[in-house]
């Protein structure tokens, strides 16, 4: 039985994968991500029911566009399977199964999948473009407010925490309007900042202070690399590193493994 439960789960989340890999191409665009019929980038054919299977569609198509024969990048399929995945092993990590199914489970349930949107959204955006897209931050801050407040009415006895939160949150709002509103920039460094009170929010502290951690481990590495490698052709082109990216990579291996060292202990 729980079987057919967690197949259910596992189209969830590749049917999620799907809106992802759509949010993170249009998004940066300022296009619609609800309303407007899904298209190939290539020959701007629209595509069909048949098209936009998730995993599946990729699979029979032969990775090609079924009307002009360009390729699919690959990332499309592998972001649906990896949502699915992820939707898999949450719901068996959370004890989430049909004989298990109450009102806590399936909250606590809905607002990973809500979390899980954001950071994907998120780090899918900073790996294609480089940048922390604003609005998807906004949608993040927004549905942490609203944790914050399921948190508190389950468990009053943290109150200081959620309002030290909010107080970031409003101190930061504050620094954007008055400060970076007038010289009309983002600042990377800021938006990483609300990134992590994101993350601080819905994961912890202590799992957030790990992810940080090993990002700048990461990151060390790789600039020693890529100064080892790198050519001059190299140093004049955008040597910013996509932050958000790791973060978000670090920030979900993280919540999987200490999940499932609180299931096996
Ligand atoms: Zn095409």
């Amino acid at each position: 039985m729980d079987i057919f439960f967690y197949i259910i789960i596992f189209i969830m989340g590749i049917t999620f994968g799907s809106f992802y890999t759509l949010a993170v191409y249009r998004i940066p665009k300022g296009q619609d991500i609800t309303h407007t019929h899904s298209y190939c980038p290539n020959c701007n054919h629209k595509l069909g029911i048949l098209d936009l299977i998730p995993v599946l569609s990729y699979i029979f198509l032969g990775a090609k566009c079924r009307y002009c024969k360009q390729k699919i990048r690959p990332r499309y399929f592998i972001l649906e399977i990896i949502s699915g995945l992820f939707f898999v092993t949450m719901a068996y990590l959370l004890d989430f199964s049909i004989y298990t199914l109450d009102k806590i489970k399936i909250l606590e349930f809905s607002f990973l999948i809500l979390y899980f949107t954001f950071i994907i959204i998120m780090a899918g955006i900073d790996k294609e473009y480089k940048k922390i897209n604003k609005p998807v931050l906004i949608y993040g801050v927004i549905i942490s407010i609203i944790y914050i407040v399921y948190l508190y009415i389950i468990d009053k006895a943290s109150i200081y925490r959620y309002i030290m939160y909010l107080a970031l949150y409003f101190i930061l709002f504050l620094i954007d309007t008055i400060y970076l509103k007038k010289n009309k920039k983002d600042c990377y460094t800021y938006l990483i900042l609300i990134t992590l009170i994101i993350m601080c929010i819905f994961t912890g502290e202590y799992i957030t202070v790990g992810t940080i951690i090993l990002t700048l481990l990461a990151i060390s590495i790789n600039t020693i690399i890529r100064k080892l490698k790198s050519t001059n052709k190299d140093k004049q082109n955008n040597n910013q590193i996509n932050i958000g990216l790791y973060l978000s990579i670090f920030n979900i291996i993280q919540l999987i493994v200490v999940l499932t060292y609180l299931k096996l202990t």
